[in-house]
């Protein structure tokens, strides 16, 4: 039991999970901290079923369906690039804002 409590890995990106104990020294727990996580936020009409997970994943994750931080880890692991999509300010004849060094 404590040698798989020992070999936790975080469900989304797979990094050791270590535990902690918060203090006033250390209120927020490490990026790697175990936490668990509503894989589907409640919020969404999920299902409650909640995974093992890193702090930063949990933190980044937020209220965002399972399906939508899958797509956030694929870009961040530049697994998954979305080459159609252009913001409404990029698109030609909307380029009007531009950023300018002082
Ligand atoms: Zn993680």
């Amino acid at each position: 039991m404590s040698q798989a409590k020992n070999n936790r890995k975080c469900y989304y990106c797979g990094q050791k999970l270590v535990e902690y104990t918060c203090s006033r020294s250390h209120p927020v727990p490490p990026d790697n901290g175990y936490t668990r996580d509503h894989i589907d936020p409640r919020a969404n009409g999920g299902s409650g079923k909640t995974v093992a997970c890193c702090f930063k994943c949990n933190r980044d994750k937020g209220m965002l369906s399972a399906e939508e931080f899958r797509a956030v880890l694929a870009l961040r692991s530049g697994r998954l690039t979305m080459p159609n999509f252009v913001f409404f300010g990029e698109k030609d004849g909307n380029n009007s804002v531009t950023c300018e060094t002082p």
